[in-house]
């Protein structure tokens, strides 16, 4: 918003030099017109905000000087400048206008107001979230006193009514504004809004209604979620303020790194490491899965390093979903490190075998193709 010192005086519709008093009584007649609680034709609010910051701007050399140097935002309090909290308590819709015009601001103290969400960080196996477990979480959290069921007086005993505000928790106070004398409505500061005070306390929560407790949960982990999502628990976060709603519990889940599996989307990924011998000759080897069950997986000969076998539907289920991934063995083929004085031997020949093709032989003899995996895998 870009407005002007003339803007302001146009607003209250006064001259420039107009005098204090009459910039006041131009913006009394105003305020009076276009107040909420009066106008209900659209633009009435806005309006009403206008000519209370221009009265603002206008009223106070102080403050005159103030949106000089900073223009809007110094005044608003919706910028920087922070030094400047008298204004905002005065420019707020509700405080000095809504006191003059027999409103009520504020909530009152005794009024019901939810409990606070709590938030809880639980981590878990691979396993247990692709396939979904019950999980216990302890926790502490506010509740409602056990003791007086959160009416905070000794069981037998009654809170007495404030005799300060007759219960009600309010009262009026006068006070002089540029309207004259108005009367405000304030919190009672005897029960401090309350309108009760507790003669004879709760042992159990000294009169507070409300009480720590160590909690422990059961919380049911759906198969297939993962890592970083929150699992909501209604009502089971903090206790409500004067019989307010709790606050919810959010369970974030954390999902360990497994040894040997990985997550891909549903897909579960899995390396598995044969020697030279299985990848060229072929052979049948079991794979751990995601249930206690192992599986029995092929290797065709000549299987090259990278080659993908796919495990369909032992993958990750799909939330809400009887569809499942699938898991995807990785084939890793091992270039030994260490021969022994046989394999040595063996290798020498595969290697006059195999002469300059990359890709291997062109005369199989089978008979020394046996002897060579034997001989690897140690038979
Ligand atoms: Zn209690
Ligand atoms: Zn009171």
């Amino acid at each position: 918003m870009t407005t002007s010192r003339q803007d302001y005086y146009d607003l209250l519709g006064v001259n420039r030099g107009a005098s204090d008093e009459d910039i006041k009584k131009a913006f009394r007649k105003l305020a009076m017109e276009y107040h909420p609680d009066r106008n209900k034709r659209e633009g009435a609010a806005e309006k009403f905000k206008e000519i209370n910051e221009a009265y603002q701007v206008l009223s106070d050399s102080q403050k005159r000087s103030v949106y000089d140097r900073y223009g809007h935002a110094g005044v608003s309090g919706n910028g920087g400048a922070r030094g400047f909290e008298g204004f905002e308590n005065f420019s707020g819709f509700g405080d000095i206008f809504d006191a003059f015009f027999g409103g009520t601001t504020g909530t009152r103290p005794n009024a019901p107001r939810r409990g606070a969400d709590l938030k809880y960080a639980l981590t878990i196996d691979l396993v247990d979230a692709a396939l979904g477990i019950e999980k216990e979480v302890k926790l502490e959290r506010t509740e409602v006193c056990g003791g007086c069921n959160g009416s905070r007086s000794a069981p037998g005993s009654s809170p007495n009514i404030c005799s300060n505000c007759g219960g009600t928790g309010q009262v009026r106070r006068a006070h002089e504004s540029v309207f004259g004398q108005f009367v405000q409505v304030v919190p009672c500061g005897v029960c401090r809004g309350e309108g009760q005070t507790i003669t004879d306390p709760c042992d159990t929560c000294r009169g507070i209604g409300r009480e720590r407790r160590s909690r422990t949960l059961e919380v049911a982990i759906p198969a297939g979620i993962e890592d970083g999502v929150q699992i909501r628990l209604r009502g089971e976060g903090e206790a409500g303020h004067n019989g307010g709603t709790p606050g919810d519990l959010y369970v974030l889940i954390r999902v360990r790194r497994h040894e040997t599996f990985r997550r891909e989307g549903n897909d579960i990924l899995y390396t598995l490491p044969v020697n030279m011998a299985q990848a060229a000759l072929g052979t049948k080897i079991t794979v751990p899965t995601l249930t206690d069950e192992d599986a029995e997986i092929v290797i065709p000969a000549g299987t090259q390093t990278g080659a993908v076998i796919q495990l369909r539907n032992m993958g990750i289920p799909y939330m809400r979903s009887s569809r499942r991934g699938d898991q995807r063995v990785t084939v890793d083929v091992q270039t030994p490190k260490k021969l022994s004085e046989e394999q040595r031997m063996l290798f020498e020949e595969l290697a006059k075998s195999f002469g300059d093709d990359p890709a291997g032989i062109s005369e199989q003899d089978k008979g020394f193709f046996n002897k060579l995996k034997d001989a690897i895998s140690g038979e």
